[in-house]
């Protein structure tokens, strides 16, 4: 991992089953960007091999355009190598093949032996010198497709895609099963498209949408060691497919550093955003009194994600779902035109110009919004702007233009 992502900052210190934030890098190789999900740091588990390496690679995968499978070319293909082959098989996608620990010329004999899994050529590398990870980098490329398969972004049309998120037990197969109980669950594929399995068709507020990765909601695996960091690949793939992320929240229990992580995962992840109270048929006053308290605290952050109250037991604001949902993916594509947002800033600007540091007064010269979903804005700057400034900034823009339950990048490039 360290390796493709250039940096010493991944995992190789990490225990096994320990939780992690971040489950996902970006890289670079060639000039081209792409995304590594992380799978390392597991251990098999008292379940047995299948179980728990299943259940890994098969999120892992499904999140991903192509696959790296890492073989240990000093110990040669184990039994869980082989079981990891056979889902590799199933999936279709393109694999390459990397025999580790191949450090020198004579480990590529070790290598060669790998050509027995069946997967195509095997790339000998030293993850730790550094051997062939380029050439193997290269392979990547070149089976990667142009565009990601499962297209946050770029897709028009289709289905709108929803990651129904939270932690463990706040109510997502009881929401889930509500809204596609009630509702007509859309069983026939759409013409022309392809349906992955675990995704499903739902039919709400008049419209169908996708709520991507609910096999994982619907199967529960529970797997004891690991199972957080678990959880995590498997929101981190969800939110991935997804447009739009609701976060599910117990309101009944006080807000929790997991559900924070959740929240960030999806806000990083640059998806829009709703947040949802589940449970709500158990809150009396008090509790009601201190979860405003709560949000405003702990999540204030994202003021900006719309907010329902629901309970998926009584059934309760399941109507007001789906306008949430809406409101959020509007905010994500909305696009400020060029003009408009110059007017704004110039008057932002000349009201309340930037402090004066060092003699000198960093200035906004022109903005531009360079993309949606989320939206992206570039500003020019006549020196450095200010972390402060720029949260002023995006305060204001909020006000000024909505951006209800999305994200917003900012970045600032300064002309000499
Ligand atoms: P998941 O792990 O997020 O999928 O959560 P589940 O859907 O399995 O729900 C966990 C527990 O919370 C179950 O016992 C549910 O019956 C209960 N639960 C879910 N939603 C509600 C709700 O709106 N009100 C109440 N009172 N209980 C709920």
């Amino acid at each position: 991992m360290n390796r493709i992502i250039g940096r010493r900052e991944a995992v190789v210190e990490d225990k096994p089953g320990v939780t992690r934030d971040r489950v996902t890098y970006e890289a670079e190789w060639a000039g081209r960007r792409f995304k590594v999900v992380d799978t390392g740091g597991w251990e098999q588990d008292v379940l047995g091999i299948d179980a728990s390496v299943a259940a890994q690679a098969e999120y892992a995968i499904d999140a991903a355009d192509a696959v790296v499978f890492v073989v240990d070319a000093k110990v040669g293909a184990t039994d869980t190598d082989e079981a990891v082959v056979r889902l590799l098989r199933k999936a279709g996608k393109p694999v390459v093949l990397c025999a580790n620990k191949v450090d020198g010329p004579s480990g590529e004999a070790d290598a060669a032996y790998l050509w027995s899994l069946g997967l195509g050529e095997p790339h000998p590398v030293s993850a730790l010198h550094g051997r062939g990870t380029g050439d193997m980098l290269d392979q990547v490329l070149e089976v990667l497709p142009e565009a990601p398969a499962q297209t946050f972004g770029t897709a028009v049309g289709g289905p709108r895609r929803v990651a129904l998120i939270g932690r463990p037990n706040v109510g997502k197969s009881s929401l889930l099963n509500k809204v596609a109980g009630e509702e007509r669950v859309v069983v026939n594929e759409l013409a022309g498209t392809t349906r992955d399995p675990v995704d499903e068709m739902i039919e709400l507020g008049g419209k169908t949408w996708k709520f991507v990765d609910t096999a994982g909601i619907r199967k529960r695996v529970h797997l004891q060691q690991g199972a957080d960091y678990y959880a995590s690949l498997r929101t981190a793939a969800a939110v991935e497919k997804a447009e739009v992320a609701v976060v599910l929240i117990d309101a009944a229990e006080s807000i929790s550093v997991q559900d924070q992580r959740i929240v960030t995962m999806a806000v990083e992840a640059g998806r829009a955003l709703v947040l949802a109270f589940n449970k709500w048929d158990t809150l009396d006053e008090e509790r009601r009194y201190y979860l405003e308290r709560e949000i405003e605290t702990e999540l204030g952050q994202v003021a900006w994600a719309p907010r329902v109250n629901v309970s998926a037991r009584t059934g309760r604001h399941m109507e007001k779902l789906v306008p949430a949902i809406e409101t959020a993916l509007e905010g994500w594509e909305t696009r400020v035109p060029t003009g408009r947002l110059n007017a704004f800033l110039g008057e932002l600007v000349a009201a309340h110009p930037h402090p004066v540091r060092g003699g000198k007064q960093p200035r906004i010269l022109f903005g531009t919004q360079a993309g949606t979903r989320p939206p992206r804005f570039v500003l020019f700057a006549s020196g450095f702007i200010e972390a402060g400034y720029r949260r002023f900034i995006e305060r204001r823009l909020r006000e000024e233009f909505g951006f209800e339950g999305t994200p917003i990048h900012i970045s600032v490039r300064v002309r000499e």
